[in-house]
C-alpha cells in the first residue's frame, strides 16, 4: 500500500472555458497553460506518480513538448497508470480537492468525479471530489487562477 499527493495551479487568462477533472466547464476565463491546463488531472497525475516513488509530471511530460501542447490531460493520468501497471501497482481510491472562487463545482461534481472513476479504472465510490474556495484571500481568492490537490492510496495489484 502506498499513499501519494499532487498539487497543480493554473493562472485564469484569456478563454471561455476551463478542463476540470476531463469535463469542459463554461467559464468567464480560460487558463494559461502547455497542455489543457488541467487542474485537477495535473494534480492526479503527480499523486499516481508520487505515491509509486515515480516523480512527477513534469519529468515524464515537460511543458516544452511539443507533443503535449494543448494535450488532452487524461494522456498525463494514463501514462501514469501504465508505469503503475508496469510496477503492479492499482489504484486502490483518490480524493480530490478544488480550490477555487470560480467556477461552482457543485453542478458538474457527479460528472467529474464518474468521469474519474472511468478513467482510473475503479470501482463506483473510489474517487471523491470536494471544492472550496480561500474566502477570497490570496490569489485564488482574487480569481487569479484555480487550484487542485490529490492525494491516492495504490495497492498492490493481484
Ligand atoms: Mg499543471
Amino acid at each position: 500500500m502506498r499513499i501519494g499527493s499532487g498539487i497543480d495551479v493554473h493562472a485564469f487568462g484569456p478563454g471561455d472555458h476551463i478542463m476540470l477533472g476531463g469535463v469542459r466547464v463554461p467559464h468567464s476565463r480560460g487558463v494559461v497553460a502547455h497542455s489543457d491546463g488541467d487542474v485537477v488531472l495535473h494534480a492526479l497525475t503527480d499523486a499516481l506518480l508520487g505515491a509509486a516513488g515515480l516523480g512527477d509530471i513534469g519529468q515524464h511530460f515537460q511543458d516544452t513538448d511539443p507533443r503535449w501542447k494543448g494535450a488532452d490531460s487524461k494522456r498525463f493520468v494514463r501514462g501514469a497508470l501504465e508505469m503503475l501497471r508496469a510496477r503492479k501497482l492499482r489504484v486502490g481510491n483518490a480524493d480530490v480537492t478544488v480550490l477555487a472562487e470560480a467556477p461552482k463545482l457543485a453542478p458538474i461534481r457527479e460528472q467529474i468525479r464518474q468521469g474519474l472513476e472511468q478513467l482510473l479504472e475503479v470501482p463506483p465510490g473510489a474517487v471523491n471530489v470536494k471544492a472550496t474556495t480561500t474566502e477570497k484571500l490570496g490569489f485564488l481568492g482574487r480569481a487569479e487562477g484555480i487550484a487542485a490537490q490529490a492525494v491516492v492510496l495504490l495497492l498492490d495489484a493481484p
